[in-house]
Formats: C-alpha cells, sequence, structure tokens
C-alpha cells in the first residue's frame, strides 16, 4: 500500500528534477508541464493516498509544511508575486493518476475559471 512511482522519486530510484526538498516534503517540476511553472509538492510519507486519508489529528502539521513548501517554491520560481495556482486532484472524476497525495503548484501564465 502506497507504492507509487512517487515513492521512488523519494527514494530517488527515478529521477525528477527537484526544486526543493526537506526531511518532511518534496517538490519536484511535473513530466508533463500544464503551465510554464508545473511543479508537484508531495509529503514524504506515504500513507496519504488522497485527501480522504488526512488525518487533521495526524497530519496538521505536515499540511503546514506542504504549504510553507509552495510559498517557497512560488517565491524562488518567481511567480510568488504573478500569482500562481495550487490544485490536488482527489479521486477519478478530478483526473487522479498517482495515489500519493500531491498539490500541483501551477504558474507563469493566465489560469482560466472554471478549470476543465
Ligand atoms: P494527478 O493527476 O493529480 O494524480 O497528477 C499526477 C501528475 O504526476 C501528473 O501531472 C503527471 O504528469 C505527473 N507525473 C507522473 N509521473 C511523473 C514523474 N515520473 N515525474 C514527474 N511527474 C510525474
Amino acid at each position: 500500500m502506497g507504492e507509487t512511482i512517487f515513492s521512488k522519486i523519494i527514494r530517488k530510484e527515478v529521477p525528477a528534477e527537484i526544486v526543493f526538498e526537506n526531511d518532511k516534503v518534496l517538490a519536484f517540476k511535473d513530466i508533463r508541464p500544464q503551465a510554464p511553472v508545473h511543479i508537484l509538492i508531495i509529503p514524504k510519507i506515504t500513507e496519504i493516498e488522497t485527501t480522504r486519508d488526512i488525518d487533521p489529528n495526524k497530519h496538521e502539521a505536515l499540511l503546514g509544511s506542504l504549504y510553507e513548501a509552495a510559498n517557497q517554491i512560488a517565491k524562488d520560481v518567481g511567480v510568488s508575486e504573478t500569482g500562481f495556482r495550487l490544485v490536488v486532484n482527489c479521486g477519478p472524476d478530478a483526473g487522479q493518476e498517482v495515489y500519493h497525495l500531491h498539490m500541483h503548484l501551477l504558474g507563469g501564465r493566465k489560469m482560466n475559471w472554471p478549470p476543465g
């Protein structure tokens, strides 16, 4: 349970363009970018497959770390002021492909609303 392509990226068994890493969080460029900036921000633990698995009692600090990383990366890649979008897909209708919680950080172009 919890073994995905992202687990292999965390263990550095599969290469990725890593842009941020600390003890709890890893972030790397999406392999199929949907915007000039498209970065995936993931927890290093594998037990959270979707948002449905988030337990506030257990994961509150981790969620804070994901958002802290997102804000730092947005600054580092130069979209903090122009704006960016954070997306978390959950389940089939949202088009979730990888069942390891991840936040998409998209930026560098004007985003549409509503999303497709
Ligand atoms: P989601 O549809 O929300 O589950 O998003 C999964 C994302 O992971 C997609 O945008 C994929 O392009 C991306 N992805 C899948 N495999 C890799 C990989 N090896 N390296 C980087 N991004 C990947």
